[in-house]
C-alpha cells in the first residue's frame, strides 16, 4: 500500500491517520534507520516488555479488573505490539510497557461461543485506559469444517477496536499445532499449509477491514499452543517454513510462549526482513478447595513485575 492509495481512498482523517500509524514501520524504515545509525544507543539491546496471555476463560470479574488495577498501581503502560514497535522505532518507548493478548476470538459466523465474554475483557481493559491484543483465529475448524462465513457485524465492531487502539493479531486460519514432539516442524505440513494458516488468515483480516475503508496491516502472529517455535531443539528458532510464509505477509512479531523474553539488538528491529520471535506466560493459577483451577490477579501481576526487574538487570 502506498500514501497515494490512501489519499485516494475516501476516508476519515481518523481511518488515514490510523492506516499510516499502522504501516509507518515500514513506509519510514529508511529515514528511521538513518536516525539510528547515529544515535548513541545504537548498540543498546531493547528489553522485550513483560507480556501475559490471556483466554476467555481469564475473563473472569474475579481476576482481569483486579488484575488491571493492580498493573496500574505498578505503574505498567499497556501498548500493543505495533504500538510498542512504533515506540522503538521512535526511540521512545515507555519506561515500563505491558502486552495483554488475549486469544482465540473468531469472527466467523458460526463460531465463538465466548464472544460476549472477549467483549466484556475488552470493556475492562478500555475502562482501565489500557489497550490489548486480541489473537484472531480467522476460520476456526469445528467438526473438521473450517467456518469460512464471517460475520459483519463482528468485524465492524472490530473496527471500532482498531480505531480505539486495540490491535488484531493472526491467530492462523484454522489454529493448527505446528509442532512435532520435539518442537520442531511438522513433517506433513507443506509450504502450501503454512500459505494457507498464515498468509490466508492475515490477508482476510486485512480485506476484510479495508471493506469498512480502514486499511490495517496485520503485523503480529500469535502462533497456536505457542508451537512453531522449536524451543527444545539446540539452536531454537521459529519453523523455517512459518519463517518463509510470514515474509509474504508484513508480519513483524512472531509471539510464542516459551523463551522470547531476553533483550533483542535494535537491528532486528529495523531491519525489514528480520522476524521478532517473542514469548509470554500464562496467568498464575491457584487451585481452590473445589479443586478448580483458578487465575490469581495477585501472583500474575508478582511475575510480571519480575519479569521487568529482569529488564532492568538485562538492560
Ligand atoms: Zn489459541
Amino acid at each position: 500500500m502506498t500514501l497515494r492509495s490512501i489519499t485516494h481512498t475516501k476516508m476519515s482523517r481518523r481511518h488515514f491517520l490510523k492506516g499510516v500509524g499502522a504501516t509507518t514501520g515500514y513506509m519510514f524504515l529508511p529515514l528511521d534507520f538513518g536516525r539510528f545509525s547515529v544515535a548513541p544507543q545504537k548498540a543498546t539491546p531493547i528489553a522485550i516488555p513483560p507480556s501475559l496471555m490471556l483466554h476467555s476463560p481469564d475473563g473472569r470479574a474475579d481476576f482481569l479488573p483486579y488484575l488491571l488495577e493492580q498493573l496500574q498501581a505498578d505503574g505498567f503502560t499497556a501498548v500493543t505490539y505495533q504500538s510498542w514497535y512504533q515506540s522503538v522505532l521512535e526511540g521512545q518507548v515507555p519506561a515500563k510497557p505491558i502486552i495483554l493478548s488475549i486469544d482465540d476470538i473468531s469472527l466467523a459466523r458460526s463460531a465463538c461461543a465466548a464472544f460476549t465474554t472477549f467483549v466484556q475483557m475488552k470493556e475492562w481493559i478500555k475502562a482501565a485506559g489500557m489497550t490489548a491484543v486480541y489473537g484472531v483465529i480467522t476460520e476456526p475448524v469445528i467438526g473438521e469444517q473450517p467456518q469460512r462465513e464471517q460475520d459483519e457485524t463482528r468485524w465492524d465492531l472490530m473496527q471500532a477496536w482498531v480505531e480505539e487502539g486495540f490491535e488484531l493479531a493472526s491467530h492462523t486460519s484454522y489454529h493448527s499445532n505446528f509442532n512435532a514432539v520435539d518442537t520442531g516442524p511438522r513433517p506433513d505440513f507443506t509450504a502450501a499449509d503454512y500459505e494457507a494458516e498464515i498468509v490466508r488468515s492475515t490477508h482476510l483480516m486485512e480485506t476484510t477491514l479495508s471493506e469498512r475503508g480502514l486499511f490495517y496491516t496485520v503485523q503480529t502472529l500469535i502462533l497456536p499452543y505457542g508451537s512453531g517455535y522449536a524451543y527444545q531443539r539446540p539452536e531454537p528458532q521459529i519453523h523455517p517454513g512459518i519463517a518463509a510464509a510470514c515474509r509474504h505477509t508484513k508480519i513483524k512479531f512472531v509471539v510464542g510462549i516459551a523463551h522470547g523474553r531476553v533483550p533483542q539488538p535494535l537491528t532486528t528491529f529495523i531491519n525489514p526482513n528480520e522476524l521478532v520471535y517473542v514469548g509470554r506466560i500464562p496467568p498464575a493459577y491457584l487451585t481452590d478447595p473445589n479443586g478448580q483451577q483458578i487465575p490469581d490477579a495477585g501472583q500474575t501481576a508478582a511475575w510480571l513485575r519480575t519479569w521487568h526487574n529482569n529488564n532492568q538487570n538485562e538492560g
